[in-house]
């Protein structure tokens, strides 16, 4: 019997995950660990590469040809509203979750700032003042689409597409050659993500036993009140929150969005990169949920820059935790300006492994917390950041479920639909 693919991708990650228990307990010094590991980090990077790889073809053909499709049918201006205002509606609730669990739970307690003397030494903090931060982001969104096309800016490449999706549309039969180019360019984008899945067993397993065997152990327990806060949370938004909205809207149930999602978040997991997922979320999306071409085409890519639950509510947490450590009480109103920062902060944070630490220097710069905080942060950041980018891939799976289902035409398969068509593909 054939496995498969999806079954194969979860016994990867279990072979992870126990190998890299095993490699943890091998000496420091073993030569034996050092080769597991440089084998390990190979596999991963080459499937990270390759992921990367076909990213920018597949981002812009995707929105040009979502936009394309979705103006010919006259609902951009719905999709576009939903997209935004279910993305802004989760990342809220994530943050006020993420305050209101930092309050509840006190995760600093027990700890001082002079404990982490060693970290926060000769550590210096790029700054980012708010201003600063406004201009970065904005003038970001606008680039030369060559240099962004190359140098794979995502986020300048979704507007640029996005732009010339409306051109093309706006254009009507005038240019059938570039939007003929267009579509076949996804659909070959989307043959290639097939090919490179069949990698991905390999990719996951190593990438996770390499994250699993370089945990710095010591460092985790200590600060295990913050970690065990972070991850409860953040479980809480992506088992219970999420899914209790995806039932509620589109009525698919939670064992249906695991077994269908669980390529897309295993992947998030192992590489901590929504971005390098967003092929294989492209892909689930439209085959295991149904999800319609020209709603995912333009919904994922967008949420995988601009939404992230995970990020967002981390980022909240996190802020009033080096609050509490350096000894600051926040007022409600510094609380309330943490939430809007950090939602802030997440949306502009691109979906890389870490990058929610750099736009995090801003949400503490905002109520006058050192910057230089985060240098307490960083070491432990790889396993919350794995766990984060699990969430924000699930909050843009989710959220191109529920727009196709509330912008739905008559062109939209009906739940039976499917339901049956997620049924035949797992
Ligand atoms: N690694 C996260 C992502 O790619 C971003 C972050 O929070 O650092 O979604």
């Amino acid at each position: 019997m054939r496995l498969s693919l999806n079954t194969q991708i979860l016994i990867g990650a279990i072979a992870g995950v126990v190998g890299g228990l095993a490699l943890g307990q091998l000496d420091g010094d073993s030569a034996l660990r050092a080769q597991a590991l440089y084998l390990a980090g190979l596999i991963g990077a080459v499937f990270i590469a390759l992921l990367k790889m076909v990213l920018v073809p597949l981002v812009f053909a995707s929105i040009v040809v979502g936009v394309a499709q979705l103006r010919q049918h006259g609902n951009i201006q719905r999709v576009w509203r939903i997209t935004v205002g279910f993305y802004l509606f989760t990342s809220l609730i994530a943050v006020v979750l993420g305050v209101s669990a930092a309050n509840l739970f006190r995760p600093g307690e027990g700890l001082q700032v002079d404990m982490f003397a060693d970290a926060l030494a000769g550590f210096q903090a790029k700054q980012m003042p708010f201003p600063d931060f406004v201009q970065q982001f904005l003038t970001g969104l606008f680039r030369n689409p060559f240099s962004a096309l190359a140098n794979g800016d995502i986020v300048a490449l979704v507007v640029f597409a996005l732009i010339l999706g409306a051109a093309l549309v706006k254009a009507g039969e005038r240019y059938t050659v570039i939007s003929r180019a267009m579509e076949e360019a996804l659909d070959l984008s989307l043959l290639i993500v097939n090919a490179i899945m069949k990698l991905a067993p390999w990719g996951i397993a190593a990438l996770l036993a390499k994250l699993i065997a370089t945990q710095d152990v010591a460092l985790l327990e200590t600060m295990a009140r913050f970690v065990a806060v972070v991850l409860g949370t953040t479980l809480f938004h992506g088992l219970v929150v999420l899914p209790g909205l995806l039932w509620l809207i589109a009525r698919v149930s939670p064992l249906a969005l695991w077994r269908g999602g669980r390529e897309s978040f295993l992947t998030a997991l192992a590489t901590s990169s929504s971005s390098a997922t967003m092929p294989i979320t492209m892909r689930i999306t439209r085959d295991h949920f149904g999800v319609r071409p020209a709603t995912a085409g333009f919904v994922i890519p967008v949420g995988t820059t601009m939404n992230m639950d995970g990020t967002a509510l981390y980022e909240a947490a996190a802020a009033l935790f080096i609050a509490s450590l350096v000894g600051i009480d926040l007022s409600l109103g510094q609380q309330m300006l943490v939430c809007g920062m950090s939602m802030l902060a997440a949306m502009g944070a691109p979906g890389i492994p870490s990058a929610g630490m750099v736009t995090m220097v801003m949400v503490l710069q905002s109520v006058g917390l050192p910057a230089e905080a985060i240098a307490i942060l960083l070491p432990i950041d790889r396993l919350l950041d794995a766990v984060r980018t699990v969430v924000n891939v699930e909050g843009d799976i989710i959220g191109s479920i529920v727009v196709d289902h509330l912008a739905g035409d008559d062109s939209a398969l009906n739940d039976a639909q499917a339901q049956a068509n997620l049924e035949a593909r797992i």
